[in-house]
C-alpha cells in the first residue's frame, strides 16, 4: 500500500548527513517520517522540489531581536518574520534587551511571549551577571534556553562581567557551554582616550584592536581549562585567535560571523560609514583570509549573523557615538549561498556550519539534520537564482541592511518549520507558530 504523508517534498537534492541524494522526504505530524518516499506516495500537500536543494532547516544561533526594546527597530514578531523570509527555521536570541533576560521571571515572560509571537522556532540566551551567578545553574536548564551568554567586555551595562574572579565564579555555576563575547574590557577602556569624537569610522577597528580580542580569548581559555567549563567563543574575528583556539578543541568551540567572511576594511568603512560598525569590528584582509581558512580547515563550528538592528539615526551618529551592530538575519542565507556559488565553501560545509554545528555546540534535540524522527524543518534553496539584495525586501522595521545592492547567486525559496510551510517565494504563510527549541 502506498504511504500517505501530511507533506511530501518530492524530487529535490537533499543534503543528508552522509552526502547529497536526490530523493523525496515524507513528513507526518511535524517530523520527518521517511527519506526516499516511493513514487506512489500520496500527501495532503506536495512540494515539487526538482531542481532545488533541500537543506535541513538552517539555524541562526546569534540574533538580537531587541524585544522588549524599541519596536520601531525590531521585535520578536518582525525579526522572526525576517528570519523565515531569509530561509531560517530557528534563531537563538540574545538576552541584552531592555530589560535584560537575567532571571526566572523575565525568562518565563519571554518563553510565553516567544511561543505566541515567533514565526520560527527560538532558543533563548540568559545573560550572566555578577548578581545572578547563584541562579545560573538553574536558569541554563530552563525551557528553550540555548546557553548562558556572558559579555566579557563590550560595555553592555549590567550584563558585563570583565574580571577573572567573577568569570571563574560564572564558569563554576552550571555545566553547559557558555557563549562569550570576548574582548578585553580593560584594554578597550585604556585605549579609548587615544581617539576622539568624529574620527573616521575605521578607527573602530583600531580602538577595538586585534589584541583586545585575543587577550580576552586567552583569559577565557585559561579559566575554561582551569574550571573545565566548555566555552563557545562568539564572533571570533582575528587570525591570532583562530590559530590559538586550534589548541583548545577540548574545551572551546568557535563561531564566525557572515560579516567577517564577506566585508573587509578599509572598504566597509569607506562605503558604509556607521553602517559598517559592529563589535568585534570588521577588520582587514589578513583576518578575512584567516576566517575563510578556519572555515575550510574545520576550526569554525557555527556561523551566525549577529543580527543587531539599530535605527538609522543611531547608525548615522559620528564615531564613536554611533551604535554598534548590523542587521543580518534575513540576509545570512543568501550571502552564504553566494559564497557557496563562488567556491569559497561547499554546500555541505554550509549545512554543517548552520545545522549540525549549532546542534552539536548547543545540544539541540531533534534538529540539525535530515533524518527520520527529526523535526521536519527545511530550507529549500534555488542555487541558480540570481538576485540583488534590496532594502525594500527587509522585514525588520529598521529597514536597512549592510548588504544592500549586493548581487547574489543562490536564494531561499521556501522555509518549512515542523512541517508547516511558513515562507514560499517571498510570501509569509500561516501564523506565528514558532516554538521553543529543546536542548539537552
Ligand atoms: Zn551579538
Amino acid at each position: 500500500m502506498a504511504a500517505h504523508f501530511d507533506l511530501l517534498i518530492r524530487g529535490g537534492t537533499c543534503v543528508l548527513p552522509w552526502g547529497m541524494e536526490q530523493t523525496s522526504v515524507g513528513v507526518r505530524q511535524g517530523r520527518i517520517a521517511a527519506l526516499g518516499a516511493g513514487a506512489d506516495a500520496t500527501a495532503g500537500q506536495v512540494i515539487e522540489a526538482a531542481g532545488l536543494h533541500v537543506l535541513p532547516g538552517l539555524i541562526d544561533p546569534h540574533v538580537h531581536l531587541r524585544d522588549p526594546g524599541d519596536k520601531a527597530v525590531e521585535s520578536i514578531p518582525t525579526g522572526t518574520r525576517a528570519a523565515v523570509l531569509g530561509g531560517i527555521t530557528a534563531v537563538f536570541d540574545m538576552p541584552n534587551t531592555s530589560p535584560a533576560i537575567t532571571d526566572a521571571e523575565r525568562l518565563a515572560w519571554k518563553q510565553g511571549y516567544a511561543e505566541t509571537n515567533a514565526w520560527c522556532d527560538m532558543g533563548l540566551y540568559v545573560g550572566g551577571t555578577r548578581a545572578n551567578i547563584p541562579e545560573l545553574a538553574s536558569l541554563e536548564t530552563g525551557r528553550g534556553v540555548c546557553a548562558i551568554k556572558v559579555f566579557a567586555g563590550s560595555s553592555t551595562g549590567d550584563l558585563m562581567i570583565e574580571d577573572d574572579e567573577s568569570l571563574e565564579r560564572v564558569m563554576r555555576a552550571g555545566r553547559r557551554p557558555i557563549a562569550y563575547h570576548s574582548e578585553d574590557e580593560y584594554r578597550l577602556q585604556a585605549r579609548k582616550p587615544m581617539f576622539k569624537s568624529g574620527d573616521p569610522y575605521s578607527r573602530h577597528m583600531e580602538w577595538r584592536d586585534e589584541e583586545a580580542a585575543f587577550l580576552g580569548t586567552r583569559r577565557l581559555m585559561a579559566l575554561a581549562r582551569k574550571t573545565g567549563r566548555p566555552a563557545h567563543i562568539l564572533h571570533v574575528s582575528t587570525a591570532e585567535e583562530l590559530d590559538y583556539l586550534k589548541d583548545y578543541r577540548d574545551i572551546a568551540t568557535v563561531e564566525v560571523l557572515v560579516n567577517h567572511l564577506t566585508q573587509m576594511a578599509p572598504d566597509v568603512y569607506d562605503r558604509l560609514k556607521g553602517y559598517g560598525v559592529m563589535n568585534p569590528p570588521i577588520r582587514g584582509q589578513r583576518h578575512y583570509e584567516a576566517s575563510w581558512a578556519a572555515v575550510r580547515d574545520g576550526t569554525v563550528d557555527t556561523i551566525g549573523s549577529d543580527h543587531a538592528p539599530h535605527s538609522r539615526a543611531a547608525k548615522e551618529r559620528p564615531w564613536p557615538e554611533v551604535a554598534a551592530g548590523l542587521t543580518g538575519v534575513q540576509t545570512l542565507v543568501p550571502v552564504m549561498l553566494d559564497h557557496v556559488n563562488a567556491g569559497r565553501l561547499s554546500l555541505a560545509r554550509m549545512v554543517d556550519l548552520m545545522c549540525a554545528g549549532p546542534a552539536r555546540v548547543y545540544g539541540v534535540v531533534g534538529k540539525g539534520r535530515l533524518a527520520a524522527g527529526y523535526d521536519a524543518d527545511f530550507t529549500l534553496v534555488d542555487m541558480r537564482r540570481t538576485r540583488r539584495i534590496e532594502e525594500s525586501w527587509i522585514a525588520s522595521p529598521c529597514g536597512w541592511t549592510p548588504f544592500a545592492g549586493m548581487q547574489v547567486t543562490g536564494w531561499p525559496v521556501a522555509t518549512i518549520v515542523r512541517g508547516q510551510v511558513v515562507m514560499r517565494e517571498d510570501e509569509v504563510l500561516g501564523g506565528p507558530a514558532g516554538r521553543l527549541v529543546a536542548f539537552r
